[in-house]
């Protein structure tokens, strides 16, 4: 097995930007979670869409964890796990996003190799901590132990191990290395805590005009509007801020906060217009004029000053 973990290891690979990436959606995304946690400056805007320079890219995976809409294709990183506990040493600080999805997958525990942990390390610890206490989970038990090795066998190999297990047959089919990179899903942390929310989503209904550009676009599926309500399902949203780039009325504002899933369900209101006369839907109950004639009054405002 060694053998064979070791040539996997030597494949010549290339990590790419997926079209799931918000740039692909929209030209005003404003994301750059990628950009900004690269360690090497590998990724930049071309075009503007990110990408990636494999001459500096080291595969460090940084920019795997951080895209909140799982559009970096490459090896999720290589962590040392052994009975549950997670080995890390100084130079290597685990992201927080990692840290709380490696604690649903029951590694409760973190081992140092050294005492003098570092500042990093520590201020690390201390936000996932504060974290997991508004996800109403205990903290992460902290030990150190000099003695312990690195080894081989790691949590992303174990996954690959089992999964090139389970598909065998297809995997003989279509052998090539490109198979074998993991599902970025498994980064998502929102499916591994579905009764909390870690965003504050607020809607300025007096300016929406239900025009569903965010629902069209929201690549988490997360918001909804229908004939009589404008729906958000905060514990699916990661954050993308895709939402808030795209309004043309700049009516939506996402905030990072971990709370209980609290569900938004604005009632839509159908109100007659006073300068045509139509009926129209609006957030707004003390509007009444339609989105249209308030524009063209705007405009003539504008014209006429
Ligand atoms: S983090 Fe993801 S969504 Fe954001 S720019 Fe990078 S690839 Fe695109
Ligand atoms: S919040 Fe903005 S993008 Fe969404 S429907 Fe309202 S105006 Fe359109
Ligand atoms: S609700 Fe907005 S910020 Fe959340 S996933 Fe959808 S588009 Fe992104």
């Amino acid at each position: 097995m060694n053998l064979l973990q070791s040539w996997l290891e030597s494949l010549d690979y290339e990590y790419r930007i997926l079209p799931s990436c918000t740039h692909y959606q929209s030209p005003r995304s404003s994301c750059r979670e990628c950009i900004d946690q690269c360690p090497e400056q590998a990724i930049i805007l071309k075009d503007g869409k990110p990408f990636i320079d494999t001459v500096k890219c080291t595969q460090c995976s940084q920019c795997i964890v951080a895209c909140p809409v799982q559009a970096v294709e490459g090896f999720l990183p290589k962590r040392t796990v052994e009975n549950n506990q997670l080995i890390v040493s100084n130079e290597d600080v685990i992201s927080l996003k990692e840290l709380l999805v490696y604690y649903q997958k029951q590694v409760t525990t973190i081992v140092f190799k050294h005492e003098d942990v570092s500042d990093e390390w520590q201020h690390m610890i201390k936000n996932a901590n504060e974290a997991l206490s508004e996800l109403g989970e205990a903290a992460f038990a902290i030990q150190f132990n000099k003695a312990v090795e690195e080894t081989e066998q790691t949590m992303t190999r174990k996954e690959l191990f089992s999964f090139w297990k389970k598909d065998v047959k297809n995997i003989a089919k279509e052998m090539a290395p490109a198979k074998w990179r993991f599902n970025q899903e498994s980064l998502n942390l929102t499916k591994y805590y579905p009764d909390h929310q870690f965003i504050e989503f607020s809607l300025d209904t007096s300016t929406c005009t239900l025009c569903k550009a965010c629902e069209i676009l929201c690549p988490k599926a997360c918001i909804h509007l229908t004939d009589t309500h404008f729906t958000v399902a905060p514990e699916q949203c990661s954050n993308c801020s895709l939402c808030e780039d795209i309004c043309p009325e700049q009516a939506i504002s996402i905030t990072s906060k971990i709370s209980p899933v609290t569900p938004i369900n604005y009632l839509l209101q159908e109100n007659e217009c006073t300068s045509c006369e139509e009926n129209f839907k609006t957030l707004d109950e003390a509007e009444h004029m339609c989105h249209a004639c308030r524009k063209k009054n705007e405009l003539s405002f504008y014209n006429r000053n």
